[in-house]
């Protein structure tokens, strides 16, 4: 026989896809304080209790009593206004949904109440609603969750806590009111500067802001802006990426593959960039997900096209502008024509680089005519743009760290049999270290055998690196080892590995590093992201020796 089910089912029933975990409440009850026009808001989370605290418009008696039925929403009248949603919530479904698998208390004042008013409420059924005093603002208490449903889930492990943080994290970036998280009393996130860049530093710390490229574009209807980090400050995985799409933080495909798709060739394999995008555009739909972590694009295309023209061109303004301080006046004469002094290169010397070309969409670094080297550190070149100065330090690294992680990706480091075994003798520390980690260090290309307590073996070292070079730098690699780590030891290897400053390097030298440097994916810096090259314009030469800016 058919029956409609009764009301605190069917919450229930519905709690199972917006609550499904405690990190959906805090998410559900962070953005109602939001729509509420709260500006400070107050997580604090135990593993037995969820609480939310706002100082926004906060809910008369009778709608608090309403608040927690479902559909009951002060957000969306009509079908009209569900087009053109600009709060978080409008399906009036989160706290019925919150109150049917939990024990929760509402309490709550208007700034025009002189009292505040209290709602209890256990697994659906309400059990008290009552005056009460209360500041201004909302709290929700919410214990005991999914004390009945049928798998109860262990309410907050460490996992959870993680989810929790990540999220809150990637929220308090999308928004400029202030939000802060404990964890059993504990200030874990505390949120509060007005730009994002700020925010972006008070979440993930005043090191990434250094690696940090600004992303701005705005073309046929989409605004884009943000932040993402250049490859100097890539991460284990994605948990430092938040998009937003109108103010809403979402989970989106679109923007996630035109972000690796700009990055592709620059990204080695599990390694993830940052990255804070925020979308305004038209034609949204947010109704398609009950939790509306997902959202759907009215031209998907062009949402892509957007990220990944805008992060890409990133990657084109690698190479390092040098400019005088200050504003620059109009010139007021030049000493010759723009034609005859246009950049020739030096054909008879064929120490011509390469031409201005596209490898996969990127721009590689322009003609170069090599004039020599100063204070045997830097090349010094003629470009079609001016004077450039070349780290020949950083040419080499970068070359190094490509071509060795290349072979260090495929699992084929090409490594140098030594025609006698060098036998180490390590401290207890490096010797666990190498203990620990030796399939690692042999897919890095040494191949160390143990030869009891301290000792160890060495047969092989990476071909990049000659005998001498391979000992020194294993030794090396030991004294801050983290396996996590890869790329950095790669890093570390390529920079050891590579000529210093003040090493004498003959004009040929000079001429194979260059062309090898232009083969690179991405030649315009060092691994650490240092510049490889820097530009003086024809301009600045010019303004120093006054022929302009009088
Ligand atoms: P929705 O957010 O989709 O409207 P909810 O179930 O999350 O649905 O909330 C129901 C209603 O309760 C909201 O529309 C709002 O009027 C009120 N409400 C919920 N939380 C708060 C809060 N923190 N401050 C003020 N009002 C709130
Ligand atoms: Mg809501």
């Amino acid at each position: 026989m058919i029956h409609v089910l009764d009301e605190a089912l069917v919450n229930k029933i519905a709690a199972g896809e917006v609550v499904e975990r405690p990190v959906n409440v805090i998410k559900e009850l962070v953005e109602n304080a939001v729509d509420a026009h709260a500006t400070h808001i107050f997580i604090d989370v135990t593993d037995t209790l969820i609480s939310v605290h706002d100082d926004g418009v906060g809910m008369s008696r009778l709608d608090l009593e309403i608040s927690i039925l479902r559909h009951a929403t002060s957000k969306i009248n009509s079908f009209d206004d569900l087009q053109h949603v600009a709060t978080h919530g409008f399906r009036g479904e989160a706290l019925a949904s919150i109150a049917a698998v939990s024990d929760l208390i509402i309490l709550t004042r208007r700034k025009e109440d002189m009292e505040g008013s209290e709602l209890h409420v256990e697994g659906g059924v309400m059990r008290s609603l009552r005056s009460l005093g209360s500041p201004i603002g909302t709290t929700v208490l919410v214990r005991d969750l999914f004390f009945n449903t049928p798998v109860r889930k262990k309410f907050l492990d460490t996992k959870e806590f993680e989810r929790i943080v990540e999220f809150l994290e990637k929220f308090s970036l999308g928004t400029t009111v202030a939000v802060r998280l404990k964890l059993y009393d504990k200030v874990v996130l505390e949120v509060n500067a007005d730009t994002l860049l700020d925010r972006i530093v008070q979440v993930y710390g005043l090191d990434v802001a250094k690696h940090l490229a600004v992303i701005e574009f705005a073309d046929s209807g989409i605004k884009l802006k943000g932040f993402v980090s250049k490859p100097s400050l890539l991460k284990r995985d994605r948990s430092q990426q938040a998009f937003f799409v109108n103010e809403r933080l979402v989970e989106s495909d679109e923007v996630s593959s035109a972000l690796y798709d700009a990055y592709k060739s620059i990204l080695f394999v599990n390694k993830h960039p940052l990255a804070v995008l925020s979308l305004t555009l038209d034609g949204v739909d947010v109704n398609v997900h009950p939790t509306k972590k997902i959202v759907k694009f009215s031209s998907p295309e062009k949402v892509y096209k957007a990220v990944f023209d805008a992060v890409r061109s990133i990657f084109r303004e690698q190479s390092v502008e040098f400019s005088m301080q200050g504003t620059l006046p109009e010139r007021s004469f030049s000493f010759s024509t723009e034609e005859n002094r246009r950049f020739q290169p030096d054909t008879q010397r064929s120490l011509l680089i390469s031409s201005p070309k596209e490898h996969e969409g990127y721009v590689h670094f322009p003609s170069l005519r090599l004039l020599g080297n100063v204070a045997k550190t830097f090349f010094l070149a003629e470009s079609p743009e001016g004077l450039m100065l070349i780290d020949q330090h950083v040419v080499e690294e970068r070359i190094n760290y490509e071509k060795f992680m290349a072979q260090y990706m495929n699992g084929a480091v090409a490594v140098q049999e030594l025609l006698q075994p060098e036998v180490l003798e390590l401290s207890m520390k490096e010797a666990m270290i190498v203990q620990r980690n030796l399939p690692l260090l042999q897919t890095l290309g040494f191949s160390l055998e143990d030869f009891g307590e301290t000792t160890f073996r060495l047969s092989t070292v990476p071909v990049l690196f000659n005998r001498v070079k391979g000992v020194e730098l294993l030794k090396d690699l030991l004294t801050d080892f983290r396996e996590a780590e890869k790329e950095k030891i790669v890093t570390r290897m390529a920079c050891r590995s590579s000529i210093k400053a003040g090493d004498f390097v003959s004009s040929e030298e000079m001429y194979a590093l260059l062309k090898k440097l232009d083969q690179c994916e991405f030649p315009y810096t060092c691994p650490h992201g240092r510049p490889a090259m820097v530009k003086i314009s024809l301009d600045d030469v010019e303004k120093m020796f006054r022929r302009k800016g009088f």
